[in-house]
């Protein structure tokens, strides 16, 4: 595995292969890699020849400066994990090298895909930063596919949309949640978590389990399914930011469970925020 730390050694590098053609994966990460980080790897390595990690935590897209400063970085530690799970190039820039002086150009994904849920309740910036460094990257590498996790299900949407808005010839591809073995889905945010907490925020796996039980009890009212999965929070004494029951593709609020539904939570438990999801088929 290379590391490579400007976007001209990126290039370069990877000039022979796409000359070659052989076929580049990307998978976009902020690093303090996990198990989830890993899937997405496992899977571009069983499908492209080439595949890139990038590591940048992108300061754009935090809304709190202390969830910024606290984020968890280990380099070594990433290209260590990143090499076993079939990494070839990995591809770490400073934020300068990403954001040279006098940048000044966003990407804005507009209308409900950003203004709900993630967006409504981190600002509008949170989702510009996203678009914004996701661009760059896909620009930076120019990957046959980029992999991204359903964990972030608003992310992976936006991101399809300005891929498809913007006319970038990248695949995107979007892999399964995963989780911990008691439910809690992995994130670099968990070793954030201490004592109790730790416990409390199973309440957001929780609440998407109870949605789906309602569901296949046979519940159809949406409102319904939400009122069960709150519910299901309350042992944990976790409140949840959002608790949303939406069409999985633009994310408009359901009344009925008519079609297949996503269930997407954010809670704050203790001083992480953390985020989830499930998407139930379609009952019919
Ligand atoms: P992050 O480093 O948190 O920005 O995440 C980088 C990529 O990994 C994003 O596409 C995430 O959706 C994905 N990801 C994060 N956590 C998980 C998880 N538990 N399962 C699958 N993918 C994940």
């Amino acid at each position: 595995m290379r590391t490579v730390r400007t976007v001209a050694e990126l290039r370069a590098l990877l000039l022979p292969d796409r000359r070659a053609g052989r076929r580049i994966g990307l998978v976009p990460t902020m690093g303090a890699l996990h198990d989830g980080h890993l899937s997405l790897l496992r899977r571009a390595a069983a499908e492209t020849e080439v595949v890139v990690l990038s590591l940048f935590v992108n300061p754009t897209q935090f809304d709190e400066a202390s969830d910024l400063a606290a984020y968890p970085r280990d380099e070594a530690a990433d290209a260590a994990l990143a090499e076993q799970a079939g990494c070839t190039v990995l591809f770490a820039p400073s934020v300068h090298e990403v954001y040279p002086d006098g940048f000044c150009t966003t990407v804005t994904v507009d209308g409900p895909l950003t203004g709900t849920l993630e967006g409504a309740h981190r600002g509008a910036e949170h989702f510009q930063g996203v678009a914004t460094v996701v661009t760059k990257l896909l620009n930076m590498v120019g990957p046959d596919v980029a992999f991204f996790g359903q964990k972030d299900a608003q992310q992976a949407l936006v991101i399809r949309r300005l891929v498809r808005d913007l006319d970038i010839p990248a695949r995107i591809e979007v892999c399964p949640t995963v989780r911990e073995d008691d439910g809690l889905a992995r994130s670099s945010r968990n070793v954030r978590l201490h004592g109790e907490d730790r416990d409390r925020a199973l309440a957001l796996r929780a609440a998407l389990r109870a949605a789906e039980d309602a569901v296949a009890g046979g519940e159809r009212d949406a409102a319904a399914v939400r009122d069960a999965a709150r519910a299901a929070m309350t042992p944990f004494s976790v409140d949840p930011e959002y608790l949303a029951v939406v069409d999985p593709d633009t994310l408009v609020p359901r009344t009925a469970i008519d079609g297949d539904t996503l269930v997407a939570v954010a809670a704050r438990v203790g001083e992480v925020r953390l985020i989830d999801n499930t998407l139930i088929p379609s009952p019919r």
